[in-house]
């Protein structure tokens, strides 16, 4: 009897796999930036004559003092925790923020070789205007050859995950924009959304990202759009 008890075992094993017809949802999450600036250059494309500067460095908190590249890595630390919580599996650019950015190509090389359902970008914005503030969430125009792939798929998620981000955050809604100069999104083959999460160039949001409360806020909403585009619920995400 000890054959079948193992066959038993084997069969019931078996079981929990086979009955999860979808696979485990691929998420690459993109802290933006590092602690220094990359200005070399990279093709805007993939065969483009058009070069880009890898990385600018990113903005800075004009009250808080912190780095964009900080902020972007906690929030998707925090959001790291709530997609594996959620059962989705997780894919950093980056854990730390200790060195010369690795620019955008690479980025998105990450991206595509862990064959991402979704490849979700994490910034905050900069203006010399200190008044400017609000959320809003960029995807890749329409190009032939780059873009197609991606395109429909990019839009639908940007769309989700703005309007959660922004229920989430509170600030005002500066609604979606379609970029055809990212490297970061002409070079990726799968379905790619950059979040501007809000102005650390303006006082009042600067203030508020900067506080656990307010990184937890924005983790959540990423969260809660990103299942709601892979089709799971969004109340996982706690
Ligand atoms: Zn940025």
């Amino acid at each position: 009897m000890r054959g079948l008890g193992v066959v038993l075992a084997a069969v019931l094993l078996a079981l929990p796999a086979a009955t999860n017809a979808a696979r485990t949802p691929i998420v690459v999450l993109d802290p933006g930036h590092d602690l220094r600036a990359n200005p070399d250059t990279e093709p805007i494309g993939p065969g483009s004559s058009v070069r880009k500067i890898k990385d600018g460095g990113g903005t800075r908190g004009v009250v808080s003092g912190l780095t964009e590249g900080e902020l972007n890595l906690r929030v998707a630390l925090r959001l790291r925790s709530l997609l594996e919580r959620a059962g989705m599996r997780v894919v950093m650019t980056r854990t730390k923020t200790a060195g010369t950015s690795i620019g955008n190509v690479a980025r998105a090389r990450i991206a595509n070789r862990s064959g991402a359902d979704l490849f979700l970008r994490i910034h905050a914005d900069g203006s010399t205007d200190r008044t400017a503030r609000g959320t809003h969430t960029l995807y890749p125009a329409l190009r032939r050859g780059w873009t197609d792939d991606v395109y429909g798929a990019s839009k639908r998620a940007a769309r989700l995950v703005q309007s959660e981000v922004v229920h989430a955050l509170g600030f005002p809604d500066r609604g979606l924009q379609e970029r055809s100069d990212f490297t970061g999104f002409n070079w990726s083959d799968v379905p790619v959304i950059l979040v501007e999460l809000g102005f650390m160039t303006n006082p009042t949001e600067d203030r508020l990202l900067a506080t656990s409360a307010y990184e937890r806020r924005a983790a959540v909403g990423l969260c809660r759009g990103a299942l709601r585009f892979l089709g799971r619920l969004k109340a996982s995400c706690r």
